[in-house]
Order: structure tokens, then sequence, then C-alpha cells
């Protein structure tokens, strides 16, 4: 439960940036199928090791994504196709959409 709760916040995180004026998404909040893994995986730690690493072994965490064959072919794309899902265009007037770049 934890580690599917993971997904859905990281999802909405995404959805939830859509701006109606630029009718897209902020894709810094695209993030990879790779990273979500990671997110839901440490979320899941926190309540029991039963994959074997605690929250704060990180390097254990990717080990064990990058070794899993469900994640390979799909590790850096991002969670929403951007065909799908585009990054917004502010029309001409509007001031430009704030990108926080601390993620
Ligand atoms: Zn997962």
């Amino acid at each position: 439960m934890t580690h599917e709760g993971t997904h859905v916040a990281d999802d909405a995180r995404f959805l939830d940036s859509y701006n109606p004026l630029s009718g897209g998404y902020n894709q810094n909040l695209n993030i990879s199928h790779g990273q979500t893994e990671f997110n839901a995986y440490q979320a899941g730690a926190e309540v029991t090791h039963e994959h074997g690493f605690g929250p704060n072994e990180t390097q254990k965490i990717w080990d064990f994504i990058t070794a899993s064959p469900l994640y390979h072919n799909i590790m850096h794309n991002p969670i929403f196709d951007p065909h799908d899902f585009p990054l917004g265009i502010v029309p001409a007037g509007l001031p430009p959409q704030v990108v926080p770049d601390n993620e």
C-alpha cells in the first residue's frame, strides 16, 4: 500500500501541475520510472525491510531497481509521455511559468 501510494502521490504531483493558461505540465515533475520506483521502494522500506534494505540504503535500493527486468526498458523514461502531457506554452503577453530549480 505504501508503495502504490507513493506512485499515486508522484503521479498527482505532476498532474496537479497542469496550467490552464499554458495548457501544459511542469516537466520537472515528470520524473522517470526509475525515480518513482526509487521513491516507492524507499517509502516501503520505512515500513518493512522486505527487500533487504532500509530507507537510507540508497545504493541498495538503486541496485534492486536496476536488477529488476520490470524496469529495464523504461528506467529513464518519464512516467507520463510528454506527447500526451506536454510542456505548456504560455501565450504571448503572460509571464512565463516559474519552475523551481531545486528539485
Ligand atoms: Zn512500483
